[in-house]
């Protein structure tokens, strides 16, 4: 595995960045994921291009700063960082990747006073979050595939449509996917316009005639999103045993949907219009190097499920091919923010449980030759786990359906039993003024524990609506 525990992820590690050492941050000096960031009101002498940063506690480092003091000689070969921004840091080498990682965890260690001790690069390097704008992924993801590998959500939502035969033959064979659209792709933060659309009342038929208005049934997906690093060649199929090192980082990923206008539309291509209205990823890039003490076994398929055929298995992948990431998902309406109350978290689950593991949706995806390129994000598909709690949609989740109940119940899709809020109000699907905020983190004895931030987004009218 490309990607070993190191002194890196020492849990007895400090940093002089006080709020790195907060029991409660998401970017302990063991994280050090990567955004791409600009400043708000840059002063004359400041730099006001988007760049790359590392978050540490409460501050964003700024690379460009310490790559130009050069304080990154003989960790990290300058050359493939050369205008640093997530683009590039996926086409850097393994090795760089890692040197880089290193040297930031060292300089910002308690026991080390390089840059601590100078002051005039620290006020230039070392930038409050507060001061700073995300701006990743901007034009940065060139290509986004969208994956559907979590059994529990497949079979719920394959189970409102199909009662008899929710897994539809090839599940359990090939990690089911779409091409997606990158432009879309936007910040967290970013406010969701409610899409318009063609929908039909009722079940779809011969006789069907649709109408075009606002979305009724607008959704949210939780998701993690996986950064391509280095891309293959056209032609050539990446291998389980390299998959990895294609990997960048993950990030959280809501893959918004309109429910009512992807049932018109999804046969039989797949989903277009319901989709490709905004997806919204979090701020930062947690990587590869500083998941690895998260790392858990793919899906047991010991249970009468085929192997994966030679081509998507490995030994590695079967021990440590899944991610024990815990998810949250938490709804805030208009009314509950006027009223100060807090966000009500809605679901919990785990990117543990998906049945095909980001390894081998490379590996899928590659099998014909298509060639990844470095920045294209992969989204893993709804997160759903065993339990009604964990599922990770709206869809699901109001749904009174449960195939995995004993003895199962398996209901319609219409069957369905609001969220109710603390206001009074209640929540079949999303409305407008509604905020979805989805937050991940891991945690294991013996580690310190690590978070991606947040990934937010408010629904606004639709422009038929203004
Ligand atoms: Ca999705």
């Amino acid at each position: 595995m490309p990607y070993a525990i190191d002194e890196t992820h020492d849990p007895k590690l400090e940093s002089w960045v006080e709020s790195a050492n907060d029991p409660d941050t998401d970017f302990p000096i063991q994280n050090l994921p990567m955004c791409e960031f600009e400043l708000i009101d840059p002063d004359e002498d400041e730099d006001d291009r988007p760049r790359l940063g590392i978050r540490v506690g409460d501050s964003i480092i700024d690379i460009s700063a310490l790559e130009e003091a050069r304080l990154f000689d003989g960790a990290v070969e300058a050359e493939s960082f050369y205008y640093w921004c997530i683009h590039n840091a996926a086409r850097a080498s393994l090795a760089d990747r890692a040197g880089l990682r290193t040297r930031i965890s060292s300089l910002l260690s308690t026991t080390n006073d390089a840059l601590r001790s100078n002051k005039w690069l620290c006020s230039k390097a070392i930038i409050p979050v507060s001061r700073t704008a995300f701006v990743y992924p901007d034009s940065e993801i060139r290509d986004y595939t969208d994956f559907y590998a979590s059994k529990f959500h497949a079979t719920n939502v394959g189970s409102m449509f199909r009662p008899d035969n929710p897994l539809l033959p090839n599940y359990k064979w090939i990690p089911v996917g779409y091409h997606g659209r990158a432009s879309s792709i936007v910040p967290s933060g970013t406010p969701i316009i409610r899409p318009s659309g063609q929908t039909i009342e009722g079940n779809m038929g011969p006789e069907s005639v649709p109408s075009f208005g606002p979305c009724k049934l607008l959704d949210y997906e939780l998701e993690m999103g996986a950064i391509i690093a280095r891309g293959n060649e056209l032609g050539t199929p990446v291998s389980m045993a390299e998959a990895e090192d294609h990997m960048l980082g993950l990030c959280i990923l809501n893959d918004w949907s309109a429910r009512d206008m992807q049932k018109w539309e999804y046969q039989p291509l797949g989903p277009f219009l319901a989709k490709n209205f905004a997806s919204t990823v979090s701020p930062y890039i947690v990587t590869m190097e500083a998941l690895a003490p998260f790392r858990t076994p793919a899906m047991d398929r010991t249970d009468g499920d085929p192997d994966p055929m030679p081509h998507l298995d490995s030994p590695a992948n079967r021990e440590s091919g899944g991610f024990d990431i815990k998810l949250e998902v938490f709804l805030s309406s208009q009314q509950m923010r006027e009223k100060g109350l807090d966000p009500k978290r809605i679901s919990r689950g785990n990117f543990k449980d998906m049945y095909w593991t980001v390894a081998q949706m490379i590996a899928h995806h590659t099998s014909n030759g298509c060639n990844l390129q470095p920045g294209d994000l992969l989204g893993s598909g709804t997160i759903s786990g065993p339990t009604r709690e964990s599922r990770g949609c709206l869809l699901e989740l109001t749904w009174d359906g449960d195939p995995f109940a004993n003895p199962p119940k398996i209901v319609p899709g219409t069957q369905r039993t609001p969220i109710e809020l603390p206001t009074g109000e209640s929540r079949k699907f999303l409305a407008d003024g509604d905020e979805i905020i989805m937050r991940a983190y891991c945690e294991r004895d013996g580690f310190r524990r690590i978070g991606f931030g947040e990934c937010r987004g408010v629904i606004h009218p639709s422009h038929e609506a203004r």
